[in-house]
């Protein structure tokens, strides 16, 4: 299910070399809301000076024909976000655009960095001054700081100070710059439209628009775009690649092509695997409507039951504002989702979701299916228990909240009250995944994390720069 409550995580869109690079800019943006739904904003450059519209809320939302007129130039980043660090004001939104001696900057950052806090504070204890509580800011200020004249070296010599997930944009007045950081932890992708560039956190972001996408940037990439064309920079020591497996399975839209694969058709593959490790008898396999969907199509297909509809989503939810006061606050999930009760009733009936974090959802939703009249309610997860929150920036609640963190499958299962529940092995996943278990990054699954805290051992105090 998308559910707003812990939606996050950003999108990140830029435009090189078109005379429309905003409306383009927004069209991405407006592909990629699902990264983020909380804040929005454009910057573009033309000849005289970069400009700037960000704004709380949704892309359709705050930018209007007025606002996107006001960002002229043939270059322009944009950014959605959902904080997963620093408090979510509008002093936080993106991108963070800066004038200084070498002229203007802006910033569009998706990842979230683990030493934030220790390069802030060094920073402040050299007279630097802070205007937001997001950890990209940092970055700006090394760049700011550093020696070189040219773009590209300060960039470098900023990121090699930074340690955690980064899929950036940068833009001067004249050239834009896309990094992604050594262990490509986030997405990002190149594309071209005519003589324009196109970079987006998903290639969903570049059908919109028909630009045609030419490759992934690669983990520890620096792409520059100027007047003197693209060039490609490895300026970083090579680290293994850990790209989210979460985007994979839950985050990433699915009909973008994420990491090589096409997120919908491994969707699907999970779903498939794990009727495979998880098989039962039942009437009738319905989705956790959307973002159950494909994973249910794969169990349905490869268990050789029918696949239907049980639960109807609401799509004009936005957030409720009935106080937990009132006396008809019990909606919780119901205001998202309604079982179908003449279809329902007396069914065996499995349900397919992609994870569970708190178990609140898939709480209410077995209640929801029996009270339908279903005879039996079956969980299927298509990934392994989410154990440990992420660090890279996915917003998944601290450890205490996910429930399995503290609670067995069968625990879980008896929480639910279903009649059973099995998730997908970590293994199967990888196998799925078709790479190497080296490959992704599942620590949310596994605590094993690629990059760890360098100076507070508690992850689970995380989001790490909230303290602010
Ligand atoms: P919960 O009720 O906390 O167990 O939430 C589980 C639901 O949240 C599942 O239906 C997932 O599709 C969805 N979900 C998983 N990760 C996220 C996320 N980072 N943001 C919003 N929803 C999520």
């Amino acid at each position: 299910m998308n559910d707003d409550k812990f939606h996050d995580e950003c999108a990140v869109v830029g435009v090189y070399g078109h005379p429309e690079a905003a409306n383009l800019t927004y069209l991405g943006l407006y592909a990629l809301q699902h990264r983020g739904q909380e804040s929005t904003g454009i910057v573009s450059s033309d000849t005289r000076g970069i400009h700037t519209e960000i704004g709380m809320g949704r892309v359709n939302d705050f930018f209007n024909e007025e606002r996107l007129s006001r960002l002229p130039g043939p270059l322009a980043i944009g950014h959605n976000r959902y904080s997963t660090t620093g408090t979510s004001t509008l002093r936080n939104a993106q991108p963070l655009a800066v004038d200084y001696s070498r002229g203007s900057l802006a910033i569009a950052h998706n990842g979230n960095l683990v030493n934030a806090h220790r390069v802030r504070s060094e920073l402040e204890a050299y007279g630097s001054i802070f205007r937001s509580t997001s950890d990209t800011e940092v970055i700006l200020h090394l760049i700011a700081q550093a020696r070189s004249k040219d773009l590209v070296d300060c960039t470098v010599e900023a990121l090699q100070q930074v340690q955690g997930a980064y899929s950036l944009l940068i833009m001067s007045r004249e050239e834009l710059i896309a990094v992604r950081d050594p262990h490509g932890f986030r997405p990002l992708c190149l594309g071209q439209l005519g003589d324009a560039y196109v970079l987006a956190s998903e290639t969903c972001a570049l059908d919109l628009i028909e630009a045609e996408y030419l490759r992934e940037v690669m983990p520890g990439e620096l792409i520059r775009i100027s007047a003197a064309g693209v060039q490609s920079y490895l300026p970083f020591a090579p680290a293994p690649s850990r790209r989210c497996v979460f985007e994979l399975i839950y985050f990433a839209r699915p009909d973008s092509d994420v990491f090589g694969h096409n997120v919908y058709l491994m969707r699907k593959a999970f779903g498939s695997r794990l009727a495979r490790e998880a098989p039962i008898q039942a009437d009738v396999v319905i989705p956790v409507p959307d973002s159950g969907i494909p994973a249910a199509l794969g169990f349905a297909e490869a268990a050789g039951i029918p696949f239907d509809i049980g639960l109807i989503r609401n799509h004009y939810v936005g957030r409720t504002f009935i106080e937990p006061q009132s006396s008809i606050r019990h909606f919780g999930v119901k205001i998202k989702l309604n079982a179908n009760r003449q279809f329902l009733e007396g069914k065996r009936v499995v349900v397919v979701d992609d994870s569970i974090i708190r178990g609140t959802t898939s709480q209410k939703l077995v209640q929801m299916i029996r009270q339908a009249g279903a005879k039996e309610v079956h969980m299927r997860i298509s990934s392994p228990p989410t154990t440990h929150p992420c660090l890279y920036g996915i917003d998944t609640p601290t450890s205490d909240e996910l429930i399995a963190s503290s609670h067995t499958v069968d625990e879980i299962c008896e929480y639910l009250q279903a009649d059973s529940l099995a998730y997908l092995s970590h293994d199967g996943m990888m196998r799925v995944a078709r790479e190497s278990e080296q490959s992704y990054c599942s620590a949310c699954f596994t605590g094993d994390y690629p990059i760890h805290v360098p100076w507070r051992e508690d992850v689970q105090q995380l989001p790490l720069f909230q303290s602010y």
